[in-house]
C-alpha cells in the first residue's frame, strides 16, 4: 500500500506559460487595455481581416498572467497555454 505520508512527492518542473493573442478575433474595443494592471496592452497599427486595429502586448516579461485581460475580453482573444501545448493550439 502506498504511504502518502512518507512517499516522496513527484517533482515536476513548472511549465512555462505562453500568452497567445488571436488578433483575428480582436475588434479593438480596448477593454483589456483598461483592465491590465501592468499597462502592457496597446492597440497596434495593423488591422486584422475585419479592418479592426488589434491589441498587442508591449512587454511579455512583465505579464503576471493575472488573466484579467482574458476575463474581460468579449471575443476570447487571449489564451494562456503551457509552452508544450502551444504548438498544437488550433485557432
Ligand atoms: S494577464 Fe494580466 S498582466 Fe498579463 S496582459 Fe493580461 S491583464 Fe495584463
Ligand atoms: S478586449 Fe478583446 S476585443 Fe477588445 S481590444 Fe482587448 S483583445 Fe481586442
Amino acid at each position: 500500500m502506498l504511504d502518502f505520508q512518507t512517499a516522496p512527492a513527484e517533482k515536476k518542473a513548472p511549465s512555462a506559460v505562453r500568452v497567445v493573442i488571436r488578433a483575428e478575433r480582436c475588434k479593438g474595443c480596448g477593454i483589456c487595455i483598461k483592465f491590465c494592471p501592468e499597462k502592457i496592452l496597446v492597440l497596434g497599427d495593423e488591422l486584422n481581416a475585419y479592418a479592426y486595429p488589434t491589441v498587442k502586448m508591449t512587454d511579455e516579461q512583465a505579464c503576471t498572467h493575472c488573466l484579467r485581460c482574458s476575463l474581460v475580453c468579449p471575443d476570447v482573444v487571449f489564451a494562456f497555454l503551457r509552452e508544450e501545448d502551444a504548438p498544437c493550439w488550433k485557432h
